[in-house]
């Protein structure tokens, strides 16, 4: 208990932290993309033309690093509502079509009864993003990359076995890529803020612990498989709108009857 409240303790700290230097980057940030892009609109010579796009380039990457360390201090106050995650999971898939190599192939697989979760939708469109990205950067050479989503119910047996579940009703998102996995080492850092594998610049290491974050403020809970060369499969569950109030919502049959 003494070692948790410590680490609770220190991520906090790193989270102040960082938001307060992520503050004042932005502000840095800010007037040099500006600058950039007002020279670069009006300096037509062939210099201009080919170094000030670098310079815009790296300021919007900055940016978006500056951002995600944001989103990560700011903490998780959401607005819950009603969500249907196959309408998430089909957006997340334009976007990975639209914006990832075509080398990357893109497939997913939903049950049609899925029952709803009481969730922040921008929270768990960022969960599903983070997971997809990271699987995009595992496959530089390309792969496969599987969304699916399923009903679970874990059982006090389930529960018993695994320490982070409660027994009751889950939806179950698995974003599966077929791409280089992870090592035991690795594993066991994954979802500590600023771990990270890649070269400067390219990760925050904020990924995994903003979707941990995340996901724990719904009430749910992460499994990872990973095997070096063979691929990674994260598995986030997240607890379902009661069941019965919610085919009651839909005038759908229960899976146990109509209550006859
Ligand atoms: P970042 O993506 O910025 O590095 P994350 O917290 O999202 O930060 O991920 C931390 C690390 O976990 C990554 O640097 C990578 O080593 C590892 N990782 C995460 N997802 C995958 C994946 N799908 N395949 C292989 N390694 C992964």
């Amino acid at each position: 208990l003494e070692a948790q409240f410590l680490r609770a303790q220190r991520l906090e700290s790193i989270g102040t932290l960082a938001s307060g230097i992520a503050h004042d980057l932005n502000n840095v940030l800010a007037p040099i993309l500006m600058t950039a892009q007002l020279l670069e609109s009006q300096m037509h010579d062939e210099r201009s033309q080919r170094l000030l796009p670098i310079v815009v380039t790296n300021a919007k990457r900055g940016a978006a690093l500056v951002k995600q360390v944001l989103s990560f201090a700011r903490g998780l106050e959401g607005t819950y509502t009603n969500l249907q995650i196959k309408h998430l999971i089909s957006e997340i898939r334009q976007i990975a079509k639209q914006t990832f190599p075509k080398s990357i192939e893109v497939q997913t697989n939903i049950a049609s009864n899925l029952w709803s979760v009481s969730g922040d939708a921008t929270q768990l469109h960022q969960v599903l993003m983070n997971l997809c990205v990271n699987a995009r950067d595992a496959m530089p050479n390309g792969g496969t990359l599987t969304i699916s989503a399923e009903n679970f119910t874990a059982d006090e047996h389930y529960a018993r076995m695994n320490l982070e579940a409660k027994a009751g009703s889950y939806i179950v998102v698995t974003v599966r890529d077929t791409g280089q996995g992870m090592s035991l080492e690795t594993q066991e850092r994954i979802f500590e803020p600023f771990f990270t594998t890649k070269e400067l610049g390219k990760g925050t290491g904020l990924g995994l612990s903003t979707v941990m974050g995340i996901v724990k403020g719904h009430n749910g809970f992460i499994q990872v498989w990973s095997e070096l060369g063979r691929g990674t499969e994260f598995q986030v569950y997240l607890p379902a709108v009661a069941v019965v109030e919610y085919y009651r919502q839909t005038e759908q049959d229960t899976p146990y009857g109509n209550g006859e």
